[in-house]
């Protein structure tokens, strides 16, 4: 059994009078010590699906599922969600200064953790803490353990926030973009350290190049939709959808010469507060036909894409463009 089993997850907010489709119909399982990324542009859904999986933002739950050791999280009370959130499953942000108090001690941020779900005593608590900022890799963490965020700098502060994630020693880890506000440099060590925590992890992220390094499996969302799934090393070098090819294409790589223009995917998602009817991508695509517009392609072999489905041979006959 999958250690967390979305089924037919659709998540709407409510803008000003007006429903935004924000998460439509996802599902997907992840495994024990299993490292998913979900890539995407900016808005298509990312973040509010993993949050609305702990219930972290006023989302509403339109249908669906989210299992986590066969328990539905969704159906659970506010006091049971809480004890499961930090506990079971433990999140990372993105942005590591906005995310820690700025007026309490880092040492006492993680304590907070340990405490709450009464895992140890206030000593001991204390130690673990010591620990799991030496685990994360902060330097001389019995001195650090007394600093305040504004001490440090912003790798150490999101090295921070994964020993507060990790204080409860979760089974899941969900990181919702956890490099993105880091250079170069430390985005790379940041990768490395939740390579090394050989634990069940959700990525979010919009770095291909993080996928490659950190991944097993990739679910490529667009529009609120999963279009494409599957290990890593298939997506990333044998893409099927065309959203995935072209968003490959727009990376630059060592070729690309300095000042030179990347390539980038013209137009814009459509708006999810009137889905389209077929395909959300068939503005933009290159290939798009006319049952493109007009129905949504049911997924085949991990792709949702009338190119890549088993009726593409009878869409091509009867439905040339
Ligand atoms: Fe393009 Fe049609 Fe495939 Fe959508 S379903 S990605 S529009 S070919």
């Amino acid at each position: 059994m999958a250690l967390l089993d979305v089924q037919n997850l659709s998540v709407s907010f409510s803008i000003q009078d007006r429903k935004l489709h924000a998460v439509r119909d996802v599902s997907f399982q992840l495994n024990e010590g299993e490292i998913i990324g979900i890539v995407g542009e900016s808005g298509c859904g990312k973040s509010a699906l993993v949050q609305s999986l702990l219930r972290l933002i006023p989302s509403k739950i339109e249908t669906g599922k989210v299992l986590f050791d066969g328990v539905d999280l969704l159906q659970l009370t506010p006091e049971r969600l809480r004890a499961i959130r930090g506990r079971e499953i433990g999140m990372i942000f993105q942005d590591p200064m906005t995310s820690l108090n700025p007026t309490m001690q880092i040492g006492a941020q993680i304590t907070e953790s340990i405490l709450y779900h009464r895992l140890a005593a206030p000593k001991a608590a204390q130690e673990r803490a010591i620990e799991l900022l030496r685990l994360t890799g902060v330097p001389d963490p019995e001195a650090r353990y007394t600093q305040f965020p504004h001490q440090l700098s912003g790798g150490l502060r999101q090295r921070v926030l994964i020993a507060i994630a990790l204080a409860a020693k979760p089974r899941i880890l969900i990181a919702d973009e956890p490099t993105t506000a880091l250079d170069p440099t430390i985005q790379a060590q940041i990768l490395h350290l939740l390579k090394q925590l050989k634990m069940s992890q959700i990525v979010i992220t919009h770095d291909i190049g993080a996928v490659a390094s950190l991944c097993d499996r990739v679910l490529v969302m667009y529009a609120g939709k999963i279009v494409e799934a599957g290990t890593a090393q298939d997506v990333l070098t044998a893409p099927k959808h065309p959203y995935t090819k072209m968003l490959l294409y727009s990376l630059p790589t060592l070729q690309t010469k300095r000042g030179e223009k990347l390539y980038a995917i013209e137009g814009s998602p459509p708006s999810l507060f009137t889905p389209p009817p077929g395909c959300p991508f068939a503005a933009r695509c290159p290939h798009a036909m006319n049952i493109c517009a007009r129905e949504f392609p049911p997924t085949h072999e991990n792709t949702a894409c009338w190119l890549h489905n088993e009726r593409n041979v009878n869409a091509f006959a009867t439905d040339p463009r």
